[in-house]
């Protein structure tokens, strides 16, 4: 059995190479750019690291959410290109520009405030974000030649160059997806009469890119799947050829003999059914172990899997191991890569009543990472 440094409580093992064979098997597959989505802090897993195992496996451009979360990355030495496309009014678009960070636009006066922020004759690169069906943010159909004819103008006198023109699908079926994409088409032909001529045209993410071939048009944004998780409830990473890069694992804090009977935790969800052994786990909802998991998740101590006793508290939990010889420090694994022996993450999105995205994401900053190259 592996243990966890010394002193360590809890910590989220991050397999960078996992991240970059990942992306090499979904370059494979898709036949097509990546731009690697490392928003949220790379969905838990550190948005550095991710960006650079990304790019070990050939990923093309890197997508972040923001412009906070662009410009950390190139201060961090991410030379690749960098997407952000989400904007509070008055985002700092000239710091941005001047980072090289290219900006997505979804509204007339985004585009505007792009142009503005070009200097000297250095135009501003941007991806234009189109409104295809999916009721979130781009521009709306009625703006789309308005917006183009705007765009081409910006380009001609050197203010802006569109690289990218984008959309994001809404994987409601693939009947929606297919439509959607016939109205982006229907834009790309109408930017190009307006005469654009994008490098870059995308709307597929993970899992339009993986289920439908025809959303790829050469260039993918791929989040949850490079991070080795499946955007699919009925497909498990390993039926995807993906590796899932974050193992979350504690030491046993405590472990305490009792009688049969005793209650567990707060409430007293649990009661163990005869003498038994409790595990103490050091990881709670703080630290982004779903409360709402409690009385559905398990976790994997020395090769046994035990159900979580009673209630996920702030800082841990209870694991009542019966007889089986826990010792205070053994390594208790709540979710990694299944074909190592670890529990799924989908094991604990299902107790939790949510998606794999939400549990990797929300891991929080009391967990130390640790990267690991296996
Ligand atoms: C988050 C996000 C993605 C990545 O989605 P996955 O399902 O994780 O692959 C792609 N594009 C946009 C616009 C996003 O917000």
């Amino acid at each position: 059995m592996s243990r966890l440094p010394e002193g360590v409580l809890r910590e989220a093992l991050i397999d960078t190479s996992a991240i970059s064979a990942n992306v090499r098997h979904l370059r494979q597959l898709t036949a097509s750019e990546v731009i690697a989505v490392v928003k949220a802090d790379g969905y838990g897993h550190g948005a550095v690291r991710s960006a650079r195992a990304a790019l070990d496996g050939g990923q093309n451009g890197t997508g972040a959410w923001d412009i906070d979360e662009a410009l950390a990355l190139r201060r961090a030495g991410i030379d690749a290109p960098i997407l952000a496309w989400l904007h509070a009014p008055g985002a700092r678009f000239a710091e941005a520009a001047g980072r090289g960070i290219e900006l997505g636009v979804s509204s007339l006066d985004q585009l505007q405030a792009a142009a503005a922020a070009a200097s000297g004759d250095r135009p501003v690169g941007v991806h234009l974000k189109l409104e295809t069906g999916l009721g979130r943010n781009g521009l709306a159909p009625a703006a789309y030649a308005t917006a183009f004819a705007e765009a081409a103008r910006l380009e001609r006198i050197g203010r802006l160059r569109v690289i990218g023109i984008f959309s994001h699908l809404s994987n409601a079926s693939a009947d929606d997806d297919r439509a959607a994409i016939g109205r982006f088409t229907d834009a790309l032909a109408l930017a190009a009469s307006h005469g654009l001529a994008p490098q870059l045209r995308h709307i597929a993410a993970s899992h339009a890119a993986i289920a439908l071939p025809q959303s790829r048009f050469g260039c993918v944004r791929l989040g949850v799947s490079i991070y080795g998780l499946s955007p699919f409830p009925e497909r498990t990473s390993a039926d995807l050829g993906l590796r899932p890069a974050m193992t979350l694992r504690a030491a046993v804090a405590a472990v305490r003999r009792v009688p049969a009977g005793q209650g567990v935790s707060y409430g007293y969800r649990h009661r163990t059914a005869q003498e038994s052994t409790l595990a103490l786990v050091p990881a709670g909802y703080a630290d982004g172990v779903p409360r709402a998991a409690s009385g559905g998740a398990a976790v994997r101590i020395g090769g046994e899997v035990f159900p979580v006793a009673g209630r996920i508290a702030m800082d841990q939990f209870v694991v009542d191991v019966g007889d089986h010889p826990v010792a205070v420090g053994d390594e208790v694994v709540l979710f990694g890569d299944p074909t190592l022996g670890a529990p799924p993450v989908e094991a604990w999105a299902d107790a939790a009543g949510t998606i794999n995205y939400e549990i990797v994401t929300r891991i929080g900053p009391r967990v130390p990472r640790r990267e690991v190259n296996a």
